[in-house]
């Protein structure tokens, strides 16, 4: 698979507001933050898409749960946040690097958008 701009900011040779980093995962800002907490939190394997996860990846991806509970309590959203994990063409995926999405600090409103962009 071709690298994305992830697997450098994993690797620290471009900038980026990491929040969490361990030998599994990484955890970063959304540079387009769409709620006050936008966090993604990524393998730091390269694994394309949900649709490219195999039996080795459980335990990586069990960590994306772990983490994304422990940065939930961080950024104080005991109110609650959304975990979205987008995957290809028709989840809108555009980043080819599977990322978890945190999303909290306000009420998110109903889960899909109903736009066709
Ligand atoms: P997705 O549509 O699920 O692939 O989401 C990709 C996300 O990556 C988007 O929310 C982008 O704002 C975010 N993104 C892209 N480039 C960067 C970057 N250099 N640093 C932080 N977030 C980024």
């Amino acid at each position: 698979m071709a690298e994305t701009i992830f697997a450098k900011i994993i690797r620290k040779e471009i900038p980026a507001d990491i929040v969490y980093q361990d030998e599994l995962v990484t955890a970063f800002r959304d540079i387009n933050a769409q709620a006050p907490s936008h966090i993604l939190i990524v393998p730091n394997k390269a694994i394309a898409t949900a649709a490219d996860v195999t039996h080795e990846d459980e335990l990586a991806l069990g960590r994306l749960f772990t983490v994304a509970r422990k940065l939930a309590e961080a950024e104080g959203l005991e109110k609650g946040y959304r975990l979205i994990v987008n995957c290809k063409e028709h989840g809108h995926q555009e980043v080819f690097h599977l990322h978890m999405h945190l999303l909290g600090g306000r009420a998110l409103g109903p889960m899909l958008s109903i736009t066709n962009d």
